[in-house]
C-alpha cells in the first residue's frame, strides 16, 4: 500500500498514453461509436461506462468502416457544444452565450455552471455525500471581465518579482489563462474543493474528495482537465482541482482513450477530415 491511490491512477493513465498512437486512436474511435449509438437513449448522470460494453456487443462497428469512427460521426462529436475547446490557442468564440445555474449559495459569486453541468455537479455531489465525501464548488463560470482581473493580478505579481513584462505575462499565463482563453468562461469548468482542503493546490490530490472524483467524476460527465502527465500538451500546470464537464458519454470515451482533452480533440479532427489516425 505504498502508492497513493491517486498516484496509481496517474501512473496508469501515463502507461496508457505510452501505448502506440494506433491503439489510442482506435480505442477513442470505438468509444466514440458507442457514444454515437447510445446518444439517443443516454440518461443524464447515468454511467456511460456501464453502457459501453452493451454497445460493443451489439455490433456497433457495422455502422463504421473497420470499427473506426466515420468522418461525420467525428464531426458530430466536435460539434457537440459540451466539447468546446478553449485553451492558449483556442479563444472562446465572440458572442458565446450560456444559461447558468448556481452551484453555491444564492449570494456566492463565480460558482455557477451551465445548467446541464450544474445539474450534473449536484448529482455528483449528492453521490459523493452518500459515500461520506464532501465535494464543494469553489469556482465555476467566470466572465471575461473577471478573468481579465485575475490575469492582470497574476502578471503584476511576477512584475513585482522582477520579471520582464514578457516574462511576467508568460509566467502568469501558465497559471491563469489570459481573458478569452480561460475554460472557466465556458461555464463548463469547475474548480472543486473539500472542507479539509480549501486551497487550490496540488495538496488536493491527497484528499478523499480527489480520490472519489478520480473514480466517479466521469460517470457524471466530468474529466480531469489538466493531468500531470499531460502538462506538455495542455501547457497548464497539473491541476487536480480543475474538472471539465463534457457530458457522461464524452467523458467515458475520453477517459477510456487515456488522452487528455487536447489530444482527444486532435484525433477527432483528423477523423473528421478523413485523415489517418494510425500515424
Ligand atoms: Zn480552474
Amino acid at each position: 500500500m505504498s502508492a497513493h491511490p491517486s498516484r496509481r491512477h496517474h501512473r496508469r493513465r501515463h502507461a496508457i498514453r505510452r501505448v502506440a498512437g494506433l491503439t489510442l486512436a482506435v480505442c477513442l474511435a470505438v468509444g466514440a461509436v458507442s457514444f454515437v449509438l447510445h446518444r439517443k437513449q443516454a440518461v443524464p448522470g447515468a454511467s456511460a461506462a456501464s453502457a459501453l460494453p452493451d454497445t460493443a456487443a451489439s455490433g456497433s462497428a457495422a455502422e463504421t468502416e473497420n470499427g473506426l469512427l466515420t468522418a461525420a460521426q467525428a464531426q458530430a462529436l466536435l460539434d457537440d457544444p459540451r466539447m468546446v475547446l478553449v485553451n492558449h490557442t483556442h479563444k472562446l468564440a465572440d458572442g458565446y452565450t450560456i444559461t447558468t445555474k448556481k452551484c453555491g449559495s444564492s449570494t456566492a459569486i463565480n460558482k455557477d455552471l451551465q445548467t446541464e453541468a450544474a445539474d450534473a455537479f449536484f448529482a455528483m455531489q449528492a453521490a459523493a455525500a452518500k459515500d461520506g465525501v464532501d465535494i464543494r464548488m469553489q469556482s465555476g463560470y467566470r466572465s471575461v471581465d473577471y478573468q481579465t482581473k485575475l490575469y492582470n493580478n497574476k502578471t503584476q505579481y511576477y512584475r513585482d518579482q522582477g520579471c520582464s513584462e514578457a516574462d511576467a505575462r508568460a509566467k502568469a499565463a501558465t497559471i491563469v489563462n489570459p481573458p478569452g482563453y480561460s475554460e472557466h468562461a465556458t461555464g463548463l469548468a469547475a474548480d472543486l474543493n473539500t472542507p479539509e482542503h480549501t486551497s487550490l493546490d496540488e495538496g488536493f490530490e491527497d484528499t478523499a474528495a480527489f480520490r472519489w472524483l478520480c473514480q466517479h467524476a466521469v460517470e457524471y460527465g466530468f474529466i480531469l482537465r489538466y493531468p500531470k502527465e499531460a502538462e506538455a500538451v495542455t501547457e497548464i500546470t497539473y491541476e487536480p482541482w480543475h474538472w471539465r464537464y463534457v457530458g457522461p458519454e464524452n467523458a467515458a470515451l475520453i477517459s477510456q482513450s487515456g488522452l487528455c482533452f487536447e489530444d482527444a480533440i486532435a484525433v477527432l479532427q483528423k477523423l473528421a477530415a478523413g485523415q489517418s489516425v494510425t500515424g
